[in-house]
Parts: C-alpha cells; sequence; structure tokens
C-alpha cells in the first residue's frame, strides 16, 4: 500500500496486541486511532459511534481536537460522516468541502483538512459507526488503502458489538448496535408471542479475524471454495435436492455465484490485506448485506441474498458448525428467526417451546404460514433483515395481529404486551366457553362451521373449536413436508386418523392440490412461465392418474364403513371433473372386486376456484355432489393477482362486489340445485367477512382453527336477515364506488356483533 507504514498487515497485528491488552475501552479506542493514522500515514483518525437515538458520537480521534471526544454528535443526515452511514457505503474525497454534504464543527477544527476517506463499520450489513482518516493535503486514496480502512474497521465492529463501549456511554445514549428495534412486516399467524430469538440458520460467529499467515489464510479460504463448489454440484447431480429440500433454481444460481470471479477476488483481496479467511467472507459478506438492505431491484435482492447464503455455507466450510440450532436445548419460549422455512423444518422443532415465527420472506398464503396457523404460533414475515439483527437469545416480541416485531424491547413494550397475553388468554377463555353452543343467529340461521386442516397436529382442533367437522383437509400438506412420495400405506394410516379424530363428524378430504405455489422438493417440476396458471392440482391428477388412482384408492380403503367426502382442487371444466370422477368409480370397483370394505356413501365434490367454473355452475352442480369455493384462488383469479406476491396479494378487495357477486352466484347456483355448498378460503376466518358471507347465503363455511372462537362469537350476535338488507342493495349499486367494507363494519358496530 502506498503511503503506509507496513501495510496493513502490520496494523492488523499491532491491532491485535491492542486487542489483548487489558487496558480501559476508551485507551484501547485512543491507542488504535493513532496506530491507524500512523500507519496511513494520515493526520486525523476518528471513530464515530452509531448511538441508539440514531446520531453518530465521537468517540476517539487522533489528530481533531480531543476535547471534541464523546461532545461532538452529529445527525446521520449530516456532513459526511452520516452519509456514510446512512448509505453504508466508503466515502473517498480529495477535496472533502468541495462535497455537497460538507460541514464541520468547529470544536473539533477540522476545517484545515482537505481530504476525507470514511469507511462503515459494519456488522451483519448493518451500520455500527463510521472510521474516518483526514489528510491536510488534497490526496487520492487508493483502492488498497480504502480497503485496508475497510478492514480495520472490523476489528472495531467486533469491538463494539462486544458491548464493550457501552460503559463509556452517556444512559439513553448507548451504542445502537443493541438498541431495541420495532420492526414492520405482514402479519402471518395471528397471535402473540414472547420469548428469544432463536436463529434457524445461526449466523457462523467469526471471533478470530486477523491472519497470523496470510499464505496459508489463502489456502483455507481456496480450499473451502473448492469444496463448497463440490457440494453444490453434488447436490445438483445426485437426487440430494430431496433430502435437502431446496430448489434446483436456487441451487443453479449458488453454483453461478460460487465460480463468480468477482465475489472470490473481493474475498482474496481481503485476506491478502490481513485478515482471515473467515473473516475475509465475513467482510465481503457484511457488504453484500448493507447492499442488498438497501436494493430496491427485487431481482438484485434475490441475488443478494443468494450471495448471503453462499457466504453463511463457505463459513461453516472454513469453521465446521453445525447447520442449525440444537433443537434439543431450546428455550422454553422460542421465537424461530429465519430468511425463509419450510414447513417441514418448522415441524421439525418442539412445538411446545416454539412461540413465535419471524421471516424475511413469507407470504401470508405460504406454507409454512399454514403450518404456523396450525401450531397457533404468532408469525410475522416480511421483516427487513431480521437475521442480520437478531441475536440468538434476544428477548422478542411478535405480534401477528398487528404485522410488527420488538426486537430487545424495552421494560414498558413488554409489559403491555404482557398484558395484552393476558388479555387473549381471557378471551380464549370466552371463545372456549362458546365451543358446545350451537352456532346460529340470532334470526335463527344455523351456519355451519368446520376446520381447515392438514397436518396430524390440526386434528386435536376439532375438540379444543367444537367445529362441525373438517371442512377442507388439504392431503398436499403430507406430501409437502415429506422428503419422499408418501406410499399409500402411509397416506391410508393418516387418512384414518383423521377420520378417527373426527369420529362422527364429516371430514373432506381433497385430493392432491400440488404445482403452482405448493412445489414437493423431491418431484421434479417442469419450467413453467406461470405455474399459478400451469399444470397443477386435478390437471396434473388426470395427466398423471397413477398418482391420484392411489390416492383415491387411499382416501376409499379409510372410509371403509362410514361416508366419505373428498373433492377435486382446480377444476376449470366440467369434463375434467367427469373424468375425475370416473377414476373414483373405477377405484371403487377395483376394491369391490378384492373384496375390501367400502364407504358407506361416497360424496364427490369439486371446488371452485376457477372463474370459468362460475359460468358452468349448473353442468357442474348436476355432476357433482357439493362444491366449495376455493376463496384464495378464486380471487387471486379473479384480479389476477398473484397470492404469494405480497406487492399485489392484498390490493383488490374481495369484500368489493365483483367478488362478492361471484360468491354470491355460487351460493344461488347451489340452492336451486339443492345442494350444499362451503366456502373454505381464509376469507372465511375473518368475522366480517363470515358476516357477508351469511348474508349472502352461505350456510357452512370452513376455516382456521384459531378463526372458529371470533367467527362464531360473530355469528351468534348477528341478525343475518338485518345483513342482507345491507349488503344486497350495495351488491347491485352501479356507481362503483360501493364501500361495502365500511358499510358492514358500520352495520357490525352498531347492531353489537363483536369482530
Ligand atoms: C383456496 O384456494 O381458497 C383454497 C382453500 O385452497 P388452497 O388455499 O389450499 O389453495
Ligand atoms: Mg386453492
Amino acid at each position: 500500500m502506498r503511503g503506509a507504514l507496513g501495510g496493513p498487515r502490520v496494523l492488523l497485528r499491532r491491532l491485535r496486541e491492542v486487542m489483548a491488552e487489558q487496558i480501559s475501552a476508551q485507551d484501547r479506542l485512543d491507542k488504535i486511532v493513532v496506530l491507524i493514522a500512523a500507519n496511513m500515514v494520515a493526520e486525523v483518525c476518528s471513530v464515530y459511534v452509531l448511538r441508539v437515538d440514531q446520531t453518530l458520537e465521537l468517540y476517539a480521534t487522533e489528530g481533531l481536537n480531543r476535547d471534541a471526544v464523546h461532545q461532538t454528535v452529529l445527525s446521520v443526515d449530516e456532513g459526511l460522516v452520516g452519509h456514510v452511514a446512512r448509505e453504508a457505503e466508503s466515502l473517498a474525497l480529495s477535496d472533502a468541502q468541495a462535497h455537497p454534504e460538507f460541514s464541520y464543527r468547529p470544536e473539533t477544527g477540522e476545517e484545515i483538512y482537505n481530504s476525507f476517506l470514511g469507511v462503515p463499520i459494519l456488522r451483519a450489513g448493518n451500520t455500527l459507526g463510521v472510521l474516518v482518516v483526514q489528510n491536510r493535503a488534497r490526496r487520492t486514496y487508493t483502492e488498497e488503502e480504502i480497503e485496508a480502512l475497510q478492514t480495520t474497521a472490523m476489528v472495531l465492529a467486533e469491538m463494539i458489538a462486544s458491548g464493550e463501549l457501552t460503559a463509556l456511554a452517556r444512559p439513553g445514549a448507548e451504542p445502537a448496535v443493541r438498541r431495541p428495534l420495532h420492526l414492520k412486516g405482514v402479519g402471518l399467524a395471528d397471535a402473540l408471542g414472547l420469548g428469544h430469538a432463536v436463529l434457524h440458520e445461526p449466523r457462523v460467529k467469526v471471533t478470530n479475524v486477523i491472519a497470523d499467515d496470510v499464505q496459508r489464510e489463502t489456502h483455507r479460504l481456496d480450499a473451502a471454495i473448492g469444496k463448497l463448489r463440490h457440494a453444490i454440484d453434488k447436490m445438483l447431480e445426485d437426487d440430494g435436492l430431496a433430502k435437502s429440500g431446496e430448489h434446483r433454481d436456487i441451487l443453479e444460481a449458488y453454483r453461478m455465484f460460487a465460480h463468480d470471479r468477482g465475489w472470490m477476488h473481493k474475498m482474496r483481496e481481503a485476506v491478502l490485506s490481513g485478515l482471515t479467511a473467515e473473516g475475509a467472507v465475513e467482510r465481503v459478506q457484511s457488504d453484500t448485506r448493507a447492499r442488498m438492505m438497501r436494493a430496491s431491484d427485487p431481482y438484485l435482492r434475490e441475488r443478494l441474498h443468494d450471495l448471503d447464503d453462499l457466504a453463511n455455507r463457505l463459513l461453516r466450510e472454513l469453521l465446521g458448525h453445525a447447520p442449525g440450532p440444537d433443537r434439543d436445548s431450546l428455550p422454553e419460549n422460542a421465537i424461530l428467526v429465519a430468511r425463509n422455512m419450510s414447513p417441514a423444518a418448522l415441524l421439525d422443532y418442539d412445538r411446545t417451546r416454539i412461540r413465535g415465527l419471524v421471516l424475511e420472506e413469507g407470504g401470508t398464503t405460504s406454507h409454512v404460514t399454514i403450518v404456523a396457523r396450525a401450531l397457533g404460533i404468532a408469525a410475522v414475515g416480511q421483516v427487513d433483515n431480521i437475521t442480520g439483527l437478531a441475536d440468538s437469545g434476544d428477548p422478542m416480541i411478535v405480534d401477528g395481529q398487528a404485522g410488527e416485531v420488538h426486537l430487545r424491547p424495552p421494560g414498558d413494550v413488554e409489559e403491555a404486551y404482557a398484558e395484552k397475553v393476558r388479555f387473549r388468554a381471557r378471551r380464549q377463555a370466552q371463545y372456549a366457553a362458546l365451543r358446545t353452543r350451537p352456532s346460529v343467529t340470532k334470526d335463527g340461521v344455523h351456519i355451519a362451521l368446520h376446520l381447515n386442516a392438514g397436518l396430524v397436529v390440526d386434528l386435536p382442533h376439532i375438540a379444543e373449536t367444537g367445529a362441525a367437522g373438517i371442512g377442507l383437509f388439504r392431503t398436499e400438506l403430507q406430501f409437502m413436508i415429506a422428503s419422499a412420495f408418501p406410499r399409500i400405506s402411509e397416506q391410508l394410516k393418516l387418512y384414518r386418523a383423521v377420520l378417527d379424530a373426527a369420529g362422527e363428524r364429516p371430514v373432506t378430504f381433497r385430493t392432491l392440490d400440488i404445482g403452482g405455489d405448493k412445489v414437493l422438493p423431491y418431484m421434479r417440476t417442469v419450467e413453467e412461465e406461470n405455474p399459478a396458471l400451469g399444470w397443477r392440482a386435478i390437471r396434473l391428477g388426470l395427466d398423471r392418474p397413477g398418482l391420484l388412482r392411489s390416492q383415491v384408492r387411499a382416501l376409499l380403503r379409510a372410509g371403509a364403513g362410514r361416508d366419505l367426502r373428498l373433492m377435486f382442487p382446480m377444476v376449470a371444466a366440467v369434463e375434467e371433473f367427469d373424468s375425475a370422477r370416473a377414476i373414483v368409480e373405477r377405484e371403487l370397483t377395483h376394491l369391490r372386486k378384492h373384496g375390501h370394505g367400502l364407504p358407506e356413501r361416497v360424496f364427490v365434490g369439486a371446488m371452485v376456484e376457477v372463474p370459468s367454473l362460475l359460468f358452468q355452475l349448473d353442468e357442474i352442480l348436476t355432476r357433482a355432489d357439493f362444491l366449495s369455493v376455493g376463496s384464495n384462488d378464486l380471487v387471486q383469479f379473479l384480479f389476477a393477482a398473484d397470492r404469494s406476491n405480497v406487492r399485489v396479494a392484498d390490493r383488490f378487495d374481495p369484500l368489493s362486489p365483483p367478488a362478492l357477486r361471484a360468491f354470491r352466484m355460487v351460493a344461488e347456483a347451489g340452492a336451486r340445485a339443492g345442494k350444499p355448498i362451503t366456502l373454505c378460503g381464509e376469507l372465511a376466518s375473518r368475522p366480517l367477512e363470515a358476516i357477508a358471507l351469511a348474508a349472502l347465503g352461505y350456510r357452512s363455511l370452513s376455516l382456521s382453527p384459531a378463526a372458529v372462537g371470533p367467527v362464531k362469537a360473530a355469528l351468534l350476535e348477528l341478525d343475518v336477515g338485518a345483513a342482507r338488507k345491507v349488503l344486497l342493495p350495495l351488491l347491485e349499486d352501479r356507481t362503483g364506488i360501493a364501500h361495502i367494507r365500511d358499510a358492514l363494519r358500520t352495520f357490525a358496530e352498531t347492531t353489537g356483533v363483536p369482530l
């Protein structure tokens, strides 16, 4: 490095000595700035630390007025130091005063320095402070010098993160690193969870960042990269995809990045500047994360995420840490934190200890969400960078209703939530008291409330909620959480367990609904431009009849001696229903011929999820024994708004004329044909929406277990006739501005219907 005394490696070695000395934190910082200034031949070296109040405090300086230490406090919107903190990017200027954001504090005496180099002090992509060197002369800092200063900043990051500096701070002005955070996301599962963070894929902790032997570190890095490439190639080649539960495209992207020259180059450069191999990976990863958090282009973000994952794998190659938390020693009240998680991974945890789930991704209808709801744990998704912000053991509050997360909450917030939890528990007790009350409205209309289920963990909910039965059993969940196709015997076992748990109450099994957003990790899927509109559900079932046939056989055998209800997903044309029904008939004949016990009666239904079926209602109703509206998909297709794309999923209100008219068409057609109609999408799980459905004529709803109490409480106070009088005229409204949601809410509030 030009102009530096001994270069970055010498500096790092000296820094290590200083770090090991038994001195106060302030003395250590003071020594560090002197060393850096000398090594970089700079007149000034200063450390600014980001505080809980989001200001930057001067913690140490060589060259500026020392009296300014702990006195000078800058806003992050102020000056060049603020710029570096905000953007989390280095800034090198030969004529700092010419920069539009230049400002100076007279108490520091910095106006005589012309050149400026500031680098962010980063950890997991979060800014902890800013490290600055300045020179009187106008000089251009070289790439090597910038690199060297960034490397040095890592040592400071560790020092700040260790909490060592907190003792130097005034109360209320501590370093921001462990500050309380109130984060917004999207509520996935409506519950409250208080507990302590458990990182599903813990960041590998790098404690030793300064290398003894650069050559050795270069070899270690190269060897680890070699192993990583090999591991990815192997996963792509053999059938490891099934076991790893990962998607081929992700692995393809990993493979590309694992050979990316830019990435390799950055890490090698970092090693050459004196870091250990793991220190180098972490430095580059931290930069990546910082960019990721600021990237608005979703494609770029996704790629940066891939790079981040890959860096984590590389760290594991280097340090050999176990890939996940120790499941046997989970805290009593764990809040799981992950970028994303498969349903199987969630079910692998001891659910009696899980209180919450916080994801960086995760949509309201994604499968991990469905499982989180089934388990009754609070879940919030779309929380930016939570895996970089939370540390294992951090106190956390997950508010699944508001879609909010409190990380390291202050005492008053914690108390307020503890009170909320007590309040909820009381309300749950009230709902539990309704368990045995028939679900009949004030004007005597019976509305059967069934459960949506799909897992063994759902079964106790039947008794707990007093539901009328299972209105939708999503059979694909068993397939989705397995690592290989479940055998017929396994399917049979599950279906029997479900029927046994339900006893006399009816259960409606839906045949496999895979494809689209429901991916089986072990099944090779065909690349499709529009998977939601592609080869999925009954389409796949009819084209691969072996799969459907074996499932139908398992269902018929499980139903021996009782009534069996099954229905087909995503029916778009009556011919599909005819073909599927023919499979059922054929299987019945087969079982009869081989002397198997048969169900007493078999009811075969269709789901109304594709708008084309709305225009064949009379035809389908002459063939099907019942219909069930899948409002999640029906609404997605009606509005052409992808249910799993958070940008559009909630853009259109189902409590608006187009959707409500569609729901009404089905209810009316069912009444004309005298066939039962149910609605089993998430819509029925919300009291206000359930009221609307009752007003449209629905007499059977299928909902998530946690929703039975609130929806029943609302229905018990509802006058359906009065609700119809409010709703039906609004459906005829031709102005296009009917505010149905508002009108129904006002109706509920004025008539004492609890929402
Ligand atoms: C629906 O589409 O509304 C439905 C109930 O099915 P799923 O959510 O499983 O697609
Ligand atoms: Mg559906």
